[in-house]
């Protein structure tokens, strides 16, 4: 048979894509000006989300097991209950963490030090199934209080930490007619490094309590129920989300009291994590500084474990908050990637579906020191230019888009 010729292709072509597919399936285009996610979307503001993560930084660099950081809990939960989210609940459980050993007398010689500089270079695995590519700059935890310039900070960031009892925050949105079923948002607290953990992890914080403002808001509605959970001790280990796993995981679904239709622990549909959600300045240069603009192609990295069980639902959650990038975000598009590490959502991996949502991968280019701020004394509120707070912003319309679909958002006339 002859090929038929290339411009009756084209106009065929053209004839096919150009035919609404509502003519075709029924469907009727969406409504944009009546869709009550938009509506809720435009509920989060630039200047409302910086002065939550304002609030956060008043308590320094919130380690745990501080005074600084209880308070910083307490905070959080007044400010939930100030946005209608009132049902707060604590988690709480023993940071007690094991001693550390001691360590044998490390080789000090500089031809050793050089030779093991030169090995860490080349080794390109890094964390979470992930390829390390290009350049790279420094990574670590600050632990000298000297390196904090301000005496300010340093003085609120000195009480050390002591190992006891711990507790974290959540409030929950309770679902219309399925109480029953509930996706978790989370974010982590606590931080370290003597600065303000401005957006290790007070960015993602913010954007947990943002969400739980505007779903909290007497005239919104959701179907399924939504936690809002601010986790402590994720810089040791995630032991505050090991903690609500191993106390809450069999209580899923159950109605108490009977009869009541309560669900004090609705079965889990899902855990979306949030943690350090501004700075995406590229790729470390030749020298190892950074460019000091957000990069215009900033995004906003939502990652899965594909070495989990869970991974295939997992994949499909990332895939609808991507979409919902495209829907709802107005700035800075969405990516997935597939190497999930480092998050409190790794404890949720293997029993529900899980994601979390960065600045950039956790493994390939934040463990590549792509954020010279991270767990340093300059991860400070007046680090971070509007720009910076943006990025975080359009990661809140990310999953307040997804959840809204997700859990049935209206809003009541
Ligand atoms: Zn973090």
């Amino acid at each position: 048979m002859r090929a038929s010729s290339p411009i009756i292709a084209a106009c065929s072509l053209v004839a096919v894509l150009g035919t609404p597919t509502f003519a075709q399936s029924g469907a009727t285009p969406a409504d944009t000006a009546n869709d009550p996610i938009r509506v809720l979307v435009s509920r989060l503001e630039l200047e409302k989300y910086k002065g939550t993560i304002k609030g956060l930084t008043q308590f320094g660099d919130r380690r745990q097991g501080t005074k600084r950081n209880r308070d910083a809990v307490d905070w959080i939960e007044a400010q939930l209950k100030s946005y209608g989210c009132t049902n707060t609940e604590r988690i709480k459980y023993e940071y007690t963490p094991a001693q550390q050993a001691q360590r044998a007398p490390q080789p000090q010689d500089s031809a050793a030090m050089a030779a093991r500089r030169a090995a860490a270079a080349r080794n390109t695995q890094g964390s979470g199934g992930s390829r390390l590519r290009g350049n790279r700059g420094r990574t670590g935890v600050n632990t000298d209080s000297l390196a904090q310039r301000d005496p300010r900070l340093r003085a609120l960031n000195a009480e050390p930490t002591t190992p006891g009892p711990r507790e974290e925050v959540y409030c929950t949105k309770v679902g219309t007619t399925r109480p029953d079923e509930m996706y978790i948002v989370g974010g982590h607290m606590d931080g370290h490094g003597w600065g303000e953990a401005a957006n290790d992890d007070g960015s993602g914080s913010a954007i947990v309590m943002e969400l739980a403002r505007v779903f909290s808001s007497p005239d919104v509605q959701t179907e399924r129920s939504i936690r809002f959970i601010l986790w402590n001790n994720e810089e040791t280990g995630l032991n505050g989300a090991r903690a609500y796993v191993e106390q809450r995981q069999a209580l899923q679904g159950k109605e108490s009291p009977a009869g009541s239709k309560k669900y004090p622990e609705p079965k889990w549909l899902g855990m979306i994590q949030h943690d350090m959600m501004m700075f995406d300045h590229g790729m470390p240069r030749a020298d190892g500084t950074l460019s000091p603009e957000q990069r215009p192609e900033a995004d906003v990295n939502i990652e899965f474990q594909s070495n989990s069980k869970m991974s295939e639902a997992s994949q499909k959650l990332a895939w609808a908050l991507h979409a919902a990038n495209d829907k709802y975000a107005t700035d800075y598009p969405a990516q997935v990637g597939p190497h999930m590490t480092n998050t409190d959502s790794a404890p949720f991996q293997d029993i529900v579906p899980a994601i979390s949502l960065r600045e950039n991968e956790r493994g390939r280019e934040i463990g590549a020191g792509w954020d010279p701020h991270w767990h340093q004394p300059t991860d400070v509120y007046a680090t971070f230019s509007d720009k910076d707070f943006r990025l975080g912003l359009n990661a809140a319309q990310t999953t307040l888009g997804a959840l809204g679909q997700l859990t049935g958002a209206t809003i009541k006339k």
